[in-house]
């Protein structure tokens, strides 16, 4: 027994043993009843010498079996009752402890019953029948027997108090530990099922035993109560079979927790799920560690996602092309050097600069050099494969990289990026000629021993630099 509960036990027996003194009582009430008052006044003179745990006795006395009944509807702390057989009626007390037992439910009151006539005597399935403490022959009242009868029905009445108090403080106790056990059902029900999240719970055979809101909403739309249904035969595929595989993993000893992915397509509303698993295990007595089923829950990360994916684009696209930013061209560009320096192969870079853009931002405003950019890069992404990375590097200059490209591939590549640019005519204003475009291209190809990004590009800005100086509108390696 612990501690605690251990202290609770003496507290209870303190508090049932001391219940006389708690009620006022310096002594021990005894109830006598019988109709010839010499037995009342013996009985005084008798007890006036004991006392009981420190405590002499009281005798209330009552003449008749009526005044005794008057006298327990008022009292319940009398310990013991000396009880005399024939009063007013011959079952005068048969009838008073009939009336105390059953009517009163007091089990507690001691009964001494005494009688003149011992032919009256009580039949053995009454004293029984009765909860009757003994029986005595008023002949035998001397104070020796008095006594022990008294002693008896006191501690019978003590015990029966203490016994009376502890049940009557654990059903207290009970009652309050069911209403905490209530509360904390209502609490989670009412947790569960306000959750935003569809969430469910299965027992170890995969049988839904509880499910909320949110995934009623969710999976259980048609109103069917699925509760003692398999959870597959509610979640649509492939949740269903990805959540019978999560069941199994989590059975089969995995981790405590799992999550997975899951996509549902839904006629036109496409949704992407992650489904978090956990074990439920019991820790009741008698079956400990016992899995008692999984909980699921879901959480819709399709905004997220696509959010997600918004941003990345706005991260790595540039806002007026479409192309790839400078940084994300560089992070894609790297990666493909890599994997070409690790596996083989050639690659190679272009620098693309329009020629003299300065001036069509001079002559015909910013808005015509936007277009210009524009159309030239939806040129030169229109002659370029899906494998090759394309972005801008600022202003008007560009970079593309060619895997799998040797340097006359890219040359030839370049030449035809070149012609598709030149071949744009931008119209302007009525009477304005439409604009044209040139461009001058430098080209390299990847070294065996070069292994950063940078070392190319510059081979290829230093042949652009030289088209430039050569008269522009060319391709140079
Ligand atoms: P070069 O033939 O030597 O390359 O001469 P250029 O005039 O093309 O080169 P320069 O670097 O002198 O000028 C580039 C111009 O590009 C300057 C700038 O106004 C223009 N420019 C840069 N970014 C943008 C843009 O986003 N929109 C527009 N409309 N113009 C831009
Ligand atoms: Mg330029
Ligand atoms: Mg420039």
């Amino acid at each position: 027994m612990s501690k605690s509960a251990d202290d609770k036990v003496k507290l209870t027996l303190r508090r049932a043993e001391s219940r006389p003194e708690a009620d006022g009582n310096a002594t021990w009430p005894v109830l006598v009843v019988d109709d010839d008052p010499d037995v009342h006044s013996m009985t005084r003179v008798l007890l006036r010498d004991f006392s009981f745990q420190g405590k002499g006795f009281e005798v209330i006395s009552a003449m008749s079996g009526a005044e005794a009944r008057t006298v327990l509807s008022t009292r319940d702390d009398i310990p013991v009752m000396l009880l005399d057989v024939v009063m007013e009626t011959p079952d005068a007390g048969l009838s008073l402890i009939r009336h105390v037992r059953d009517d009163l439910g007091n089990r507690r009151l001691a009964i001494v019953l005494r009688t003149g006539q011992p032919g009256e005597a009580p039949e053995r399935d009454v004293m029984l029948a009765y909860d009757i403490n003994d029986y005595r022959s008023k002949t035998e009242l001397t104070a020796q027997k008095l006594f022990t009868s008294l002693i008896g029905g006191l501690r019978s009445w003590i015990h029966l108090s203490t016994i009376e108090a502890m049940a009557s403080n654990l059903e207290r106790r009970v009652e309050e530990r069911t209403c905490q056990l209530d509360e904390a059902r209502r609490f989670a029900e009412s947790l569960v099922e306000t959750l935003p999240n569809p969430l469910w719970f299965t027992d170890p055979d995969g049988s839904l035993r509880l499910y909320n809101r949110a995934f009623r909403e969710m999976f259980a739309v048609d109103g069917t109560d699925w509760h003692g249904q398999p959870a597959h035969s509610v979640l649509p595929q492939p949740l269903a079979g990805l959540d019978q595989l999560a069941d199994m993993s989590l059975k089969a000893g995995g981790p405590g927790g799992l999550a997975f992915e899951a996509s549902l397509d839904r006629p036109g509303d496409p949704r992407t799920l992650v489904v978090n698993k956990a074990m439920v295990i019991s820790d009741c007595r008698g079956m400990p560690d016992e899995p008692m089923g999984t909980i699921g829950i879901v959480t819709d990360i399709t905004e997220r996602k696509r959010m997600e994916s918004q941003l990345r684009h706005l991260a790595t696209t540039d806002e007026l092309t479409g192309c790839l930013n400078r940084r994300a061209f560089f992070v894609v560009a790297e990666q493909e050097l890599e994997r070409a320096s690790r596996y083989g192969g050639s690659v190679s870079v272009l620098m693309i600069d329009i020629d003299h853009f300065k001036q069509v931002n001079d002559r015909h405003g910013h808005a015509v050099g936007d277009r210009a950019l524009k159309a030239a890069t939806a040129a030169i992404r229109a002659n370029l494969r899906e494998i090759d990375s394309f972005g801008r590097l600022g202003g008007e200059e560009f970079a593309a990289m060619l895997p799998e490209t040797p340097l006359a591939g890219a040359l030839l590549v370049a030449e035809r990026l070149r012609e598709a640019v030149a071949a744009i005519v931008l119209p302007l204003g009525e009477n304005e000629a439409p604009l044209r475009l040139t461009t001058s291209l430098g080209v390299a190809e990847r070294r065996a021993e070069e292994t950063s990004l940078d070392q190319i590009l510059a081979r290829a800005d230093t042949a652009l630099y030289r088209a430039k100086a050569e008269g522009r509108n060319r391709v140079l390696a």
